[in-house]
């Protein structure tokens, strides 16, 4: 669940990254002021770029920070804090314009000169960036056409807002301030170059090959890799990493699912894959000895960084795969807290891992209620979808202790019951933790 002092220390920090330029900008020696409304359109427009910028670090996979608050939050911050740079830049060209408004005669690129050309072509980057954004599926775009598209656009207005800036040069007229400010842009956009260009070469020295496909339930897959001449990976249960499956490391090709396996075995890696779109539905046709590279591991969805006297998880579909390697793992740890595991499914032949965790649920203390949406004839457990009846107050605590939550399935499932959870079982924000398996 959000943590919601974390996120504002985050948005905190992103606020005053955000205004290094402006920083640098307003460092002596400063030119003489033409006015309110052009003066706080210039520090608008420098807040854009320092915000437009900051996107790259937010998007780099840094573990510090998609730890603490998950990485589905990270990439929820980044379409927001993306959407509010834009609207910074087109507020520092209204601000211009409500000031002269011959400026909006700017917006016409054969009219003005290269520090306002370089200005406009900024900001059409940015709108069209924000168009790709929202209007992906309606554009029916491919997910890895988009990806792309949506880097360069970002280089793109990054590079052309400097270029803008630095042509216009009113502020930046000192030779320390324009290496300071190109210092800082490439310092934020060189993190994705790195991620795209340098970590694909260290992902190369470590392939993983597929050792297995097997099938789980219907249209569900488990997937196991090997690794190839070194040690394997060691991560948290739980975690997930970015998989490419035959072909280069730089391919843009790559899709995150979490572990299923143990974190107490490094050495081969599982993973549980539901078959729902181009990539996901060739799964099960990939032949063993297949190269793949990992990317990982990443998240905060783990049982290891919140010690606690039991837990309840709670899984829907295929979001029982993350679920399983913790109770892999604890059950390899031989751990005797008591746990439980409400797991909804809409079919019988949908349910993955069934005599697993049968098996899970004798080695460890581990309660499982099963919940079908379509039950068979003769079903006795609870039907339809997860709801306020069955989370049992037993469930949501053992011993009189609270137990942590863990939650992943479909959104709406977990919108829901992190709802009925806290609003009316009481349980503690903070103990509530969820994985969400869309980047939003
Ligand atoms: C943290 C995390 C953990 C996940 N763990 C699992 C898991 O254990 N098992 C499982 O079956 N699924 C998991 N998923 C979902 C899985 O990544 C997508 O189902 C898969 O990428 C879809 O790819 P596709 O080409 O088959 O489908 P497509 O039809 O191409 O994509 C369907 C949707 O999936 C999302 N998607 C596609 N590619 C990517 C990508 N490279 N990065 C992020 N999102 C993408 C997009 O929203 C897209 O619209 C996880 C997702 C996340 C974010």
């Amino acid at each position: 669940m959000i943590r919601r002092s974390r996120l504002a220390a985050l948005v905190g920090l992103d606020v005053f990254l955000a205004l290094v330029p402006l920083a640098i900008a307003l460092a002596p020696a400063r030119p003489a002021g033409r006015g309110f409304w052009i003066e706080l359109s210039l520090a608008v427009g420098f807040a854009g770029l320092g915000q437009t910028a900051l996107q790259f670090g937010l998007i780099a996979r840094f573990a510090r920070l998609s730890r603490p608050l998950g990485i589905d939050l990270v990439m929820r911050l980044h379409r927001q804090l993306g959407l509010v740079a834009a609207l910074l830049a087109v507020a520092h060209l209204l601000l211009l314009a409500v000031a002269r408004p011959a400026t909006l005669r700017l917006l016409d690129p054969t009219a003005g000169d290269a520090a306002s050309r370089t200005g406009v072509f900024a900001l059409v980057a940015l709108v069209l960036l924000l168009a790709l954004s929202y209007g992906r599926r309606a554009l029916r775009l491919g997910y890895e056409a988009w990806r792309v598209s949506h880097a360069l656009l970002g280089i793109a207005a990054v590079a052309l807002t400097l270029a803008h800036v630095l042509l216009a040069g009113r502020y930046l007229a000192a030779p320390w301030k324009q290496a300071a400010l190109v210092a800082w842009c490439l310092a934020l956009v060189g993190l994705v170059l790195f991620l795209r260009l340098v970590k694909p070469a260290l992902l190369a020295r470590r392939p993983w090959r597929v050792a297995e496909v097997r099938p789980e339930a219907a249209e569900t897959w488990s997937l196991s890799l090997e690794p190839e001449g070194h040690p394997g990976m060691r991560f948290a249960p739980g975690q997930f990493a970015w998989l490419k499956v035959d072909r280069s490391p730089w391919s843009v090709r790559e899709h995150p699912f979490s572990f299923s396996s143990s974190a107490e075995r490094p050495g081969r890696l599982e993973m549980g894959i539901k078959e729902l779109g181009d990539f996901t539905r060739t799964v099960g046709r990939l032949a063993p000895g297949t190269r793949a590279y990992l990317d990982g591991p990443h998240g905060s969805f783990s049982i290891d960084l919140q010690p606690a006297p039991g837990y309840l998880f709670i899984a829907g579909g295929i979001g029982v795969s993350p679920v399983l390697s913790m109770l892999r793992t604890l059950a390899d740890r031989g751990d005797r807290r008591p746990h439980a595991l409400l797991y909804a499914c809409s079919r019988w032949d949908r349910v993955a891992y069934r005599e697993e965790i049968e098996e899970l649920a004798e080695r460890l203390d581990l309660e499982v209620v099963l919940v079908l949406e379509e039950p068979p004839e003769g079903w006795a457990g609870p039907r339809g979808y997860l709801n306020r009846e069955v989370v049992e107050p037993r469930l949501v605590a053992a011993n009189g202790a609270a137990r942590d939550v863990f939650l992943c399935g479909p959104l709406a499932m977990m919108t829901a019951l992190e709802e009925i959870l806290i609003d009316e079982c009481g349980v503690a924000e903070e103990r509530v933790h969820g994985e969400r398996f869309q980047m939003v």
